[in-house]
């Protein structure tokens, strides 16, 4: 049997509403349907079990089987059900609380009366106990180790191997578990009552009923639940939402047999004993389901308009720039390793820097007021003030201090006068005045004040960023995931790596490793795919490789429409291919398309025109899907030490170096085939869409490698 909804509550004792907006201490409904998870905030108890009662409903009459679980006990310790209900059945115990409690439409209850009463149960006291300061009745003490006499293990066996569980006689403060299954169980009781045999309760009913409810402890995925928060999500929240989710993913039929394990008279908390197979679940779950996540691309979005032969280069990007947007997940880590991360989140200063005023230079610190023009002479307090080494006492007006940089200033001391510009009379300095008001001191928050915005979201972490973080007190930053890059190189006439021989008629895979090696220099996980004949079958399979394992994928060769251009007949048939005949040179075609929801570059074969589609296409693409936005490269103007005639109709890139005296000369010949251009050159001429003559001395527009992060 399998369940098509899956429905996580975090259930709530509280004896109000909870607040209007979504708060910690309420009830919380993560629903799994269709591959995605909702989740769904009440105030009460009865909002609650209304919201569950149409979920139920409405599955039910769409043919769907729901699983809900609840975070409370479906059972006392062995011994109270017959205590109770003269039977061992532990859902006699469930109307038996129904008749007993009362828990109004605003949440104000009698729990703790109850509670007391049932402690008349036993001999001695308790087992219920604790409550509030101002209830007061013997028969429920407010401290557990009054309690004695009652005859009843503390745990259940279940809890007993759930690490954190509470047990279920504790009805106050922290982890209260005990309240919230007086409040819980007779609501779900009512459920029970309206859906009669199409409502089963684990483990203690078997039947394949539309509903099933399970007892849950959401603190069984704990960890993965601390990964998998959204920044800044309320706890209960993501609790609910990656317990569905992981609920959801599991083999439906394991989460069946799962359902059914347990004790038939003491309950079972659901999964217990399978805690790596939800945190798995949980994690399978996530990067698809996760709501942080932008959904993924299109099918059509690198559609070009019908009729579009050549499209410029300009009309290329801003389509690229339209159709594609950040996919990569975020996580915490610490700051000493996030350098070449992307921030997730804005990073405001912890404290201001300087937290304090302090010295600049060496010399001497004083009141300003205290002193005028002319020659000033100020006896020296004792001691002094050096950096890590404050000075414990104020300097009197009309003294100075011996202060060295960076030393925070003394009480008293406002202004610093230059070691240099001083001489010392015995225990007296003596200087120059007039000296300016706070010379030579560095003021609180002159760098950055506490609480402004440090670096924004989106922003690469660089090494000069490291310093101003570390300095900020920033431990700890919500950093984007690296994007995973895979690359694939294509072509039969291609061996994978030089180890191995080639054959007159072969070549050795150049674009790969240079690929490969672009997608680690700008800060992405590279995912090596390896090499494909000209063979559909298993380009689709290194594909469908690239997919699971990539958030974007890089091909070169076979993407122009001849005979043997698998790639673009693969894509056109399977990847929804929209083949730009771009006016670029080198380079064209280019070939976009999505394969199973991820894009795929199809770059052109010829190395130097590969490169250059990389540099101009596929890096500002994959910085924007990194979350660290478009990004355009610097171009500077240099003159030309060549000279060329261009055409109209393509924008054209040369492989370029500077002369020393600064300018761009440009490799001695254009073909695309000459891979050793591209290594002479240290960056690229770019020649406009128009047409231009170029002659020795012109402006050119110069744009080094590294202004592409080429390493
Ligand atoms: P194609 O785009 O498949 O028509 O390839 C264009 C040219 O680039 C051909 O001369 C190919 O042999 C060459 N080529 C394709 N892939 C690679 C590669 N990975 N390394 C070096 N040359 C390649
Ligand atoms: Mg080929």
């Amino acid at each position: 049997m399998s369940f098509d909804t899956i429905a996580v509550v975090d259930w709530s004792a509280r004896g109000a509403p909870s607040p209007a907006k979504p708060a910690a201490d309420a009830i919380w409904i993560g629903v799994a349907r269709d591959g995605a998870v909702s989740c769904h905030y009440h105030r009460t108890r009865a909002a609650a079990t209304a919201a569950l009662a149409a979920l139920f409903e409405a599955e039910r009459a769409a043919g769907r089987r729901v699983l809900a679980g609840f975070d409370f006990p479906f059972a006392y310790p062995r011994g109270f059900a017959r205590a109770l209900t003269g039977g061992d059945d532990p859902l006699a115990v469930w109307s038996a609380l129904a008749g007993r409690i009362a828990d109004g439409p605003d949440n104000r209850n009698n729990r703790f009366a109850a509670a007391a009463a049932l402690n008349d149960l036993f001999p001695g006291i308790g087992p219920f106990w604790g409550c509030p300061a101002g209830f007061s009745d013997p028969r429920l003490p407010q401290k557990g180790s009054a309690r004695h006499g009652h005859g009843l293990p503390e745990k259940r066996g279940c809890e007993a191997r759930a690490r954190g569980a509470q047990p279920c006689w504790k009805l106050y403060t922290t982890g209260s578990v005990g309240s919230q299954a007086l409040l819980g169980l007779p609501r779900l009781q009512a459920l029970r009552d309206r859906f009669g045999p199409d409502l089963a309760v684990r483990p203690f009913e078997e039947q394949d009923a539309p509903i099933v409810l399970a007892e849950l402890f959401p603190s069984l995925v704990a960890g993965a639940v601390a990964d998998l928060a959204e920044p800044g999500e309320i706890r209960d929240r993501a609790q609910v939402r990656v317990l569905a989710g992981a609920l959801a993913a599991l083999d439906p039929g394991h989460l069946d047999r799962m359902t059914r394990e347990g004790d038939a008279e003491e309950g079972w908390i659901l999964g217990l004993g399978h805690e790596a197979a939800l945190a798995a679940a949980a994690r399978r779950a996530a990067p698809a389901r996760a709501p942080v996540l932008p959904p993924r691309l299109s099918d059509d979005c690198f559609a070009m308009p019908q009729g579009v032969d050549w499209v410029p280069v300009d009309d290329a990007l801003a389509k690229l720039r339209d159709g594609l947007h950040p996919v990569t997940g975020t996580e915490r880590l610490a700051t000493a390793a996030a350098a070449g991360r992307v921030l997730a989140e804005d990073v405001s200063a912890r404290r201001s820097n300087p937290p304090r005023p302090n010295a600049a230079v060496d010399g001497y610190g004083f009141a300003h007021a205290a002193t005028g023009a002319g020659v000033q002479r100020l006896p020296l307090v004792a001691g002094r003030a050096a950096a890590g080494q404050p000075h414990p006492g104020a300097v009197p007006a009309g003294q100075a201090i011996r202060i060295l940089t960076g030393a925070i200033l003394p009480a008293g001391v406002d202004t610093v006068v230059l070691e240099e510009d001083t001489a010392l009379d015995g225990g007296t300095v003596v200087f120059d005045g007039p000296v300016k008001p706070f010379a030579n001191t560095r003021k609180a928050g002159e760098d950055v004040a506490e609480g402004a915005l440090a670096l924004p979201a989106g922003h690469r972490l660089r090494a000069p960023d490291m310093a101003l973080l570390s300095a900020l007190g920033i431990a700890e930053v919500t950093a984007r995931r690296p994007l995973r890059v895979a690359v694939l190189s294509t072509g039969d006439e291609i061996v994978d790596t030089p180890a191995k021989p080639a054959l007159p008629h072969q070549i050795w895979d150049a674009n790969r490793p240079m690929l490969l090696a672009l997608a680690r220099g700008w800060g992405c996980e590279a995912v090596d795919l390896g090499h494909a004949p000209d063979d559909a079958a298993r380009i689709a399979r290194r594909l469908d490789a690239g997919a699971r394992r990539a958030d974007v994928i890089l091909t070169s060769g076979g993407a122009s429409a001849g005979d043997e251009d698998h790639v673009s007949a693969l894509l056109r048939r399977r990847g929804r291919l929209t083949s730009w005949r771009i006016a670029v040179k080198p380079g064209r075609p280019l070939a976009l398309a999505v394969w199973r929801g991820v894009p795929v570059f199809g770059l052109p074969g010829n190395p130097v025109a590969a490169l250059v589609c990389a540099l101009v296409f596929a890096r500002p693409a994959l910085s924007l899907m990194a979350g660290a936005g478009w990004v355009e490269p610097r171009r500077f103007t240099v003159p030309a030490a060549f000279s060329k005639r261009k055409k109209p109709g393509r924008r054209e890139y040369l492989r370029a170096r500077l002369t020393p005296d600064g300018a761009a000369e440009v490799f001695r010949s254009e073909g695309s085939g000459r891979i050793s251009g591209l290594a002479w050159a240290t960056g690229l001429v770019e020649l406009p869409d128009g047409a231009v003559e170029v002659t020795p001395g012109s402006p050119v527009a110069y744009i080094p490698y590294s202004a592409f992060d080429l390493v």
